[in-house]
């Protein structure tokens, strides 16, 4: 399986937004695993497709600690949500820089998997972050959008000299 290149900020492609898919065939199947492998080798806990240059309206995740829990969402919707939590948040398209998102702290996320069967997830706590992180992704958005530039510069300053590796990279 090739793995994927993976566009960093400020590559206009991660503006794009990402077209509903149609129909889950061996294309769709293939674009996820090597989404996977990629998201892998990369460190991060979730990929979505505009991060590899792919149009289409698919994600990849695995918060499991042992990386052997990967899921895959097609079409991935947030059809419900309530209460609001922040988060400090990274992202493979934007290396080594995190920043404080407020998010919705409980979403209803509504995908296909693969074999095309229809998911209603509740997710809360870090899968709520990553849901919401990703569809945005799908939609040409970033996290570092909802910072404020003085907050971003003061956080940036902040945040290195913390220790990366206790940072979640979505
Ligand atoms: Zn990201």
């Amino acid at each position: 399986m090739p793995r994927l290149t993976v566009l960093h900020y400020p590559d206009t492609n991660l503006r794009k937004k990402a077209a509903l898919i149609n129909s889950i065939d061996e294309n769709i199947t293939a674009l996820a695993d090597n989404m996977l492998e990629t998201m892998y080798a990369e460190g991060g806990i979730g990929l979505a497709a505009t991060q590899v240059n792919v149009q289409k309206r698919i994600v990849v995740m695995d918060l499991s600690e042992d990386k052997n829990q990967p899921n895959v969402l097609i079409n991935p919707e947030i059809i419900a949500s309530e209460g609001l939590e922040q988060t400090q948040e990274g992202c493979l398209s934007v290396p080594d820089y995190y920043g404080i998102v407020e998010r919705a702290e409980k979403v209803k996320c509504r995908y296909l998997k693969l074999d095309g069967t229809v998911v209603e997830q509740d997710a809360d706590g870090l899968l709520a972050v990553c849901m919401q992180h990703e569809i945005d992704h799908l939609d040409g958005k970033l996290f570092i959008d909802y910072l404020s530039p003085l907050k971003r510069q003061r956080l940036k300053k902040k945040l290195e000299k913390q220790d990366k590796h206790l940072q979640v990279v979505l």
